[in-house]
Order: structure tokens, then C-alpha cells, then sequence
């Protein structure tokens, strides 16, 4: 299952991105936002890095991966499809009364490892499960992507303080760092200045990355795999929106209904990435 061609990485982010689209439907409405800026992480997680496995979700030494910004969760159902973990024909029935795919994660999906979407509360849960293959000695990472927006909410730094209290250098932050929020810039809500010196104050080791080049990203995650004694953080910089045009860094496709014309479009502009 796991891609080391970057080629072939890039090409599974484009099935990811086509994926989520399919999620989102024509005259529905879903996240496409923050799920096309994350997806460039998300693959580079499920086909690059992560140790998991369709046939075995409950493995107890796979890799945890906790979205925490659970709204874009559409980017991990586009890879869970991908992987095998449920018939990619569930994806059009996403946001559907009875479907396994709901709009924001929920563990009774396969591959899903905790319902989240009240932001704020996945660095805790991650932090959990570090400790606990900590505890239990075993070798799993724990992988958590964070919004930027949701970096606002006060759990987030309690659990950034206690995760390096406990030095777990099994646990993996990325923020999905794309300048916005669903109300707007990220820069007319509070101020965070410098995320890398704040996570650095508090001991993690921090790196900063472009979140859309896969080299880097495949690079980032080797690399805080190596840390030892300390958590560590990856500030990925990404565009809302990433790979449909008219939808890059802007607010306002967060959260959207695409009609025929605009889906089509969608699909034309990421086959042409
Ligand atoms: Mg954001």
C-alpha cells in the first residue's frame, strides 16, 4: 500500500481531491475548503507514512490519525476510499441519512479512530493515545491535523503543554496553516503571531513546511519521526481551497453547494494541476 514515487503520491492527491469532490456532490453542501487545503497531508499520511491497514482498522500497533479539524473530514473519507476501507461508491452517499459518511467523523466509519468537530478537543485525544502506546510500550505515532483557525480554542494549549510534560515523541501536530477560517482571515480573529515560537516555548520541536509540495511533506514526516524526548509539530502552509480555482483563498467556499457547471469546472481544474 505504501507509494514512495512522488509522482505517484502527487497522482493519489489528485484521486483524493476528485474524491472529496464526489463527497460533496452536485447541489449539496459540504467543506471543500479546508478538505482540498489538507488533502496533499492526508495522502502523504495514508499512503506514505502511516503504518495501517484496511484488513486490520484495530491493529493495535497502527498509526492514529485524528482529525481534528473534523469538519474536513471529507479529505479522509477520500483516502480511506482510496486505501479499501469501504467501496468508493459510499462516497456519493456522503451527508446521507443511514451512510456510514457522515459530515464530520464519527468511529463507527471504518478507518475513523475519534468523532471530532467540536474544535479543539483532537490534540487531547491524540495526546491519549500517545500516552497510552506509551504506557502499553508500544511503537504507534499518533498523528493529529489542527486547523489554524482552530488553534483559538484554549484545549489545544493545555494539551500542548502536557504532551511535552510527558515527552511523547509519538506524537505528530500539523497544522493546517491557510490563513483562514469559515468568518474569514485568520488575521481579523485573535493574533497568534509566530506559530513556530510558540510551539517551540513550549518545548515541541517545530518545523515549518509548504504543504502542497509533497517532497517536503514526505521529508517532514520522516524527519519528526527521528525526534526523541519531545512531541513535534509541522506548521504545513497551505491555500484553502488548494486545486479548484476559484474556490483558492476564499472564505467563503469553507463551506459550499456547487451546482452542475461548478462541479465540472472543480474536476477540470484538478485534473490540471
Ligand atoms: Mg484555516
Amino acid at each position: 500500500m505504501k507509494i514512495r514515487d512522488i509522482n505517484k503520491l502527487e497522482q493519489k492527491a489528485k484521486a483524493i481531491r476528485i474524491n472529496i469532490l464526489e463527497s460533496i456532490g452536485i447541489n449539496k453542501k459540504g467543506h471543500l475548503g479546508g478538505s482540498m487545503s489538507s488533502a496533499d497531508l492526508v495522502t502523504a499520511l495514508y499512503f506514505y507514512k502511516m503504518q495501517h491497514s484496511p484488513a486490520h482498522p484495530h491493529h493495535p500497533d497502527r498509526d492514529r490519525f485524528i482529525f481534528s479539524k473534523g469538519h474536513s473530514v471529507l479529505a479522509q473519507y477520500a483516502a480511506l476510499a482510496e486505501a479499501g476501507y469501504f467501496p468508493k461508491t459510499e462516497l456519493k452517499q456522503t451527508k446521507t441519512l443511514g451512510s456510514i459518511l457522515q459530515g464530520h467523523p464519527e468511529r463507527d466509519t471504518p478507518g475513523i479512530e475519534a468523532n471530532t468537530g467540536s474544535l479543539g478537543q483532537g490534540l487531547s485525544i491524540g495526546l491519549g493515545m500517545a500516552l497510552g502506546g506509551k504506557l502499553d510500550q508500544r511503537n504507534y505515532q499518533v498523528y493529529v491535523i489542527l486547523g489554524d483557525g482552530e488553534l483559538a480554542e484554549g484545549q489545544i494549549w493545555e494539551a500542548v503543554l502536557a504532551a511535552r510534560s510527558y515527552q511523547l515523541d509519538n506524537l505528530v501536530a500539523i497544522v493546517d496553516h491557510n490563513k483562514l477560517q469559515a468568518s474569514g482571515p485568520l488575521k481579523e480573529g485573535l493574533k497568534f503571531g509566530g506559530l513556530n515560537s510558540k510551539f517551540t516555548a513550549f518545548g515541541w520541536h517545530t518545523m515549518e513546511i509548504d504543504g502542497h509540495n509533497m517532497e517536503e511533506i514526505i521529508g517532514a514526516l520522516d524527519l519528526v519521526g527521528q525526534v526523541k524526548g519531545t512531541p513535534a509539530v509541522i506548521i504545513a502552509n497551505t491555500v484553502k481551497g488548494k486545486g479548484v480555482l476559484f474556490a483558492e483563498n476564499k472564505a467563503e467556499y469553507h463551506n459550499v453547494s456547487l451546482n452542475q457547471q461548478q462541479f465540472e469546472q472543480a474536476k477540470s481544474d484538478i485534473a490540471n494541476l
